[in-house]
């Protein structure tokens, strides 16, 4: 009787240690998949223009003979890609020092106020050329404790895609307000909108709604996975609400005071 007793308590034993285990294993294994597709979706992305580039290159070095249009056709090619590469592999390179955690923000007194005006200054002239007007709505001085170059990023990437997404002639229009410990920022356009079934992937890398519009505005599909983590760096929230046809509004929610997240 001691004997089977020890036996089947043995045998639980293992089965409860093999089941445990099993299950600590589940989210390391999703882990796992999670990074072999990034790697298989990043390699995807590099080859592409690496295909345009040597295609281009190839074809102007088997007729040396071409004219100086044809040849400036090629060339204006060749450094299209090579552009969206540099992108490309500057984003890659964000995510992945933040996927090793080897990203430590540089924190610092930022005023957002400021930041907003500085990055839509930048953006008048394109938003003019596109047919858009941008507006800027920040009535208070905005201070927070974060890194002036990550949240400098994070308006840009808002912006960019606001731009990028408004059929013209649009409406873009930047928020600011404190509210009590944090800070809302909105960045709303008057654009094309996200499909409902889309809207909980916009923020997953390569994820890109309208591929062809993406693609010829040289989005690499990783921007707002970076805008995801700067915010959430920063210990606050990023959220999108969207109706096709009417437009998109992305709301940031930030700390004043920096809580370091663990
Ligand atoms: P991309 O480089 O493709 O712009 P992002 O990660 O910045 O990559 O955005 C992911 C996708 O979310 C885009 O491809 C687009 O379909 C959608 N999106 C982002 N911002 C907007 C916006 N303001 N209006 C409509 N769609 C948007």
């Amino acid at each position: 009787i001691i004997v089977s007793g020890l036996v089947i308590g043995m045998l639980i034993i293992i089965m409860a240690g093999y089941y445990l285990a099993r299950r600590a294993m589940v989210p390391i294994q999703a882990a796992w998949e999670k990074q072999q597709q990034f790697v298989a979706d990043a390699s995807h992305e590099l080859r592409t223009p690496l295909a345009v580039i040597k295609s281009n290159a190839e074809l102007m070095l088997r007729h040396p003979d071409h004219t100086i249009e044809d040849e400036s056709i090629r060339v204006t090619n060749i450094v299209r890609e090579v552009r969206r590469m540099t992108r490309l592999v500057a984003d890659l390179l964000t995510l992945a020092r933040a996927d090793a955690n080897q990203s430590e923000l540089q924190l610092g007194a930022v005023s957002l106020s400021e930041l907003v005006d500085a990055v839509s200054e930048q953006f008048k002239p394109l938003a003019q050329l596109e047919g858009h007007t941008l507006t800027v709505a920040v009535y208070e001085q905005l201070e927070l404790v974060g890194d002036r170059e990550r949240l400098y990023q994070l308006l840009v990437i808002l912006l960019d895609n606001a731009v990028k997404y408004t059929p013209p002639p649009g409406h873009i229009l930047i928020t600011g307000v404190r509210q009590g410990s944090h800070i809302l920022l909105t960045v709303e356009d008057s654009g094309q909108g996200i499909p409902p079934e889309d809207l909980p992937r916009v923020f997953d890398r390569f994820y890109r709604g309208d591929k062809a519009r993406s693609r010829e505005k040289g989005g690499t599909g990783l921007g707002l996975a970076i805008a995801k983590w700067i915010v959430e760096k920063h210990g606050g929230k990023i959220w999108v609400e969207s109706k096709v046809g009417v437009g998109t509004k992305f709301s940031v929610l930030l700390p004043v005071k920096f809580i370091k997240r663990v």
